[in-house]
């Protein structure tokens, strides 16, 4: 059988990155209102110093203003809210994005709950969540499943009915709007996880397999249906082949799969970027919303 195509998620970022630039210059123009996202850091956790520096570059890059508020880590949970309140408040800022995880002694869930919904640009407040269960247009989507979503759509084209679709991994962030998103596109869906039996025999029922479970090279090319679309969300960081350098891998064995699926995104350069410009996307839009000018599609 011939090896995969490989989904190149940095080249369709890059196109998506073109078309939201193009969105926000024509924001301005119209309405003469600049995109702005306020992006909220606590803490020195390395790896989310580099999330978020890529995305306030991103931000520039594309025209729209980065409200940057980077905070020590033992930032009273009080103070971050009461940062929250003068966010919300601000009419310039239009998303409000704070980088996860928090220090443990700040409750993660009530500070994503005092972001407006209508600021919420990473789709997480319970509302957004709400409305993209009943189908709502109006949803603010979770970036990761959304870019995955758009590479899928990208192999397989707009007619996913009838698709049979695994979910491995169940967050809030990732599995559960996945399931939802597919669901929207009449596939059927099945979402598994760390209680699911015979995980293999459910993977290699499915058309279309997204792992996002977090677990290094979890998912083997035997549990592949052959031809199927794999879209793997996992990144981590293990041991690399010299003494003390590390390197990225996902949750599905690439070498395996390559081999098997119709199509796969490698990692890195497979969901990474696609999740950061549907961030710009989602600051976009949600522009584009309060200034009462047409949200792009
Ligand atoms: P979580 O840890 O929140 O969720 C992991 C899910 O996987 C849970 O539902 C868990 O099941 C399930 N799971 C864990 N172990 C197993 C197992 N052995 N068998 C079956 N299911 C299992 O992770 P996230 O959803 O936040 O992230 C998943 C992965 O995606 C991570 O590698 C993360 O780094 C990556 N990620 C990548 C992004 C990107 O931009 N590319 C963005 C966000 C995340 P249960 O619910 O039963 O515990």
């Amino acid at each position: 059988m011939a090896e995969a195509k490989i989904i190149d998620g940095k080249a369709f970022a890059a196109g998506l990155r073109a078309r939201v630039a193009e969105g926000v210059a024509a924001l301005k123009a119209s309405h003469g209102v600049t995109p702005g996202l306020a992006v909220v850091l606590v803490g020195e956790d390395p790896a989310s110093q580099v999330y978020v520096r890529s995305k306030e570059r991103a931000l520039v890059e594309l025209g729209m203003n980065s409200f940057d508020h980077h905070k020590p880590a033992d930032l009273a949970e009080a103070d971050l809210l009461a940062l929250i309140d003068q966010l919300n408040a601000d009419p310039a800022v239009h998303g409000i994005l704070v980088q996860l995880p928090l220090p443990k002694h700040i409750d993660t869930a009530k500070v994503l709950a005092r972001i407006v919904p209508e600021k919420d640009a990473d789709g997480f407040h319970v509302v957004n969540a709400g409305l993209l269960a009943v189908g709502s247009p109006g949803a603010i989507v979770p970036c990761t499943p959304l870019g995955s979503l758009l590479l899928i759509r990208d192999v397989l084209g707009n007619d996913l009915k009838g698709k049979r679709a695994l979910v491995l991994g169940r967050s809030n962030i990732v599995g559960k709007p996945m399931a939802q998103l597919l669901l929207q596109q009449d596939c059927t869906v099945t979402v598994a996880h760390s209680r699911t039996q015979d995980l293999p025999g459910e993977c290699r029922r499915a058309d279309i397999l997204v792992a996002a479970v977090g677990r290094p090279e979890m998912v083997r090319g035997d549990w592949i249906k052959p031809g199927a679309v794999v879209i793997d969300v996992g990144i981590n960081r293990v041991p690399g082949a010299e003494a003390g350098k590390t390197r990225l891998v996902g949750d599905v064995a690439y070498e395996e799969a390559v081999k098997v699926a119709g199509a796969i995104t490698p990692v890195p350069g497979g969901v990474g970027p696609m999740t950061i410009a549907c961030l710009m996307l989602n600051t976009l839009a949600a522009a584009c919303r309060a200034a009462g000018a047409p949200v792009p599609a």
